[in-house]
């Protein structure tokens, strides 16, 4: 799955006998892991703040849900049917319906004050409270009420239910609903720490709340650096690129629940960058730049960052998105701002963003674990690895006609090819020691978009499932 010989689809199926080779590699750099942990160290957990309820859509509570009231708030019938007493019906059968007369009628929404006294029913409707005496419901397919309206004459159909024949003895508790029987009254209903999910939020609203205490969403500010680089939108010019990374980078960040600040487009001097990150510095929890971070043009951007705070350069043993920057920079109100410096080429920076970028905005918000959901596939196309570092291969997992997870390249494995990022869904991971995984192989794929989109794949993976 190189970049000279991508198979796309059409090696799907190919099995090879071949084992993975392993080889050497560059004691020298950062793992993944390593570089994960030292940038999640300058991370912490962001305040809480109360939202609107949909706006807290993914977001994580502050604090405990705590019920003010008993849901369902009181005894309520589960179908549209007759309350009765259980003792009076006890008889009842197809064959000698019991026949009582009908009190009254309660539909959803009234607060009855009358009782159900002995050898007496009340008509009920779903969800309606069920009446002082009455201690079960019998749905009115157990009743004689549609022969009665059938062989009412048509002015009369009212008084063809003054008395209603009950055909099935019930017990007490049949078709009622009890108070409480969701939620009581003071039970933490969901503890903090819950990521909000839409049956989260609707236990929300049927406490009757309109906000939540949740964690703020980050606000992460973008910036993309080179002379080479002009917005979408401007006219195309010779020697330029449109700055695709802005955009890779913000989407993620908004599809992973933070907020996006595109700041622009820095120039390879020291003022324009400069300025830049002023600007960013004000409102940002997290600092990512693009490009600017290879051996070359490193030196200048270093020496500026330094300056504002501290910054290291290292090599991630990892393809692609080996040059990786991070340091905190110093904002004029003495918060520290983490800056991640992800490397230029679109699909590096989009990798190091899902490796780096992802991990800190979840523990920003509050969120468990970094390790991406993932599943176990078979290669359909080879995955070279050139040079000792893990390889990240984009690829696109599916699952064949027998069920059998399967992952294809997702196209041209170059890390400037961006069409293999928007075709793919994972990333398959080739070990950093393992020189190549041929075809008809399995794979370990961490699958992009977690969490939300990936129910599926994190249900199929036994280190995802819940305890
Ligand atoms: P650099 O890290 O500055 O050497 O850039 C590596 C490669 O990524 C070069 O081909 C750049 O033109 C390209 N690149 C840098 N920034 C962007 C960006 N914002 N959008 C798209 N490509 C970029
Ligand atoms: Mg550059």
């Amino acid at each position: 799955m190189d970049a000279r010989r991508h198979h796309g689809q059409h090696g799907r199926h190919r099995q090879h006998q071949d084992r993975p080779h392993r080889h050497h590699y560059d004691a020298e750099m950062l793992s993944v892991e390593e570089a994960r942990e030292r940038i999640l160290g300058h991370f912490s957990q962001l305040p809480a703040a109360d939202v609107p309820l949909l706006d807290a859509i993914g977001l994580t509570l502050a604090s405990d849900l705590v019920s003010g009231l008993d849901v369902p708030p009181h005894d309520n019938s589960a179908m549209d049917g007759y309350a009765v007493r259980a003792a009076d019906v006890a008889t009842a059968s197809e064959s000698s319906p019991v026949s009582l007369p009908v009190k009254f009628t309660v539909a959803a929404g009234d607060a009855p004050d009358a009782t159900v006294d002995p050898a007496t029913v009340v008509r009920i409707m779903t969800g309606a409270p069920i009446p002082d005496g009455a201690d079960a419901v019998v749905p009115f397919e157990d009743t004689d009420e549609l022969e009665r309206r059938a062989n009412a004459d048509a002015g009369n159909t009212r008084a063809a239910t003054d008395v209603i024949g009950i055909k099935l003895a019930a017990e007490p508790g049949d078709n009622i609903r009890p108070a409480g029987e969701d939620i009581l009254s003071g039970e933490v209903v969901l503890p903090a720490g819950t990521e909000l999910t839409p049956g989260a939020l609707g236990v929300a609203a049927s406490l009757g709340l309109t906000t939540v205490s949740v964690i703020r969403r980050p606000i992460v500010a973008i910036i993309s650096t080179g002379d080479e680089l002009i917005e979408p939108g401007q006219p195309a010019q010779l020697g330029k690129i449109y700055n695709s990374n802005a955009y890779s980078i913000a989407a993620l960040t908004r599809s992973y629940g933070a907020i996006p600040d595109i700041v622009g487009i820095a120039q390879d001097t020291v003022d324009s960058l400069v300025a830049l990150l002023q600007r960013a510095m004000q409102s940002a929890d997290m600092i990512v730049t693009s490009a600017g971070v290879s051996k070359g043009d490193y030196d200048v951007v270093k020496d500026v960052l330094a300056q504002h705070g501290k910054i290291a350069l290292w090599s991630v043993r990892m393809r692609p998105a080996k040059p990786l920057a991070f340091g905190t920079l110093n904002a004029s109100d003495g918060r520290k701002v983490p800056h991640v410096g992800l490397p230029g080429n679109p699909v590096s920076a989009a990798v190091a963003f899902e490796q780096f970028g992802l991990a800190a905005i979840r523990k920003m918000m509050g969120k468990p674990g970094v390790d991406r959901p993932a599943v176990v596939a078979t290669l359909d196309d080879d995955v070279h690895n050139h040079d000792g570092r893990r390889v990240y291969a984009r690829v696109h997992v599916y699952a064949n006609a027998s069920g059998e997870l399967r992952a294809a390249s997702a196209g041209n494995q170059s890390s400037g090819a961006m069409t293999a990022m928007a075709r793919a869904n994972g990333l398959a991971v080739c070990p950093h020691d393992v020189a190549s995984i041929p075809a008809g192989n399995q794979v370990r794929v961490e699958m992009l978009g977690w969490p939300s989109d990936n129910l599926l794949a994190s249900a199929l993976h036994d280190s995802n499932r819940p305890g």
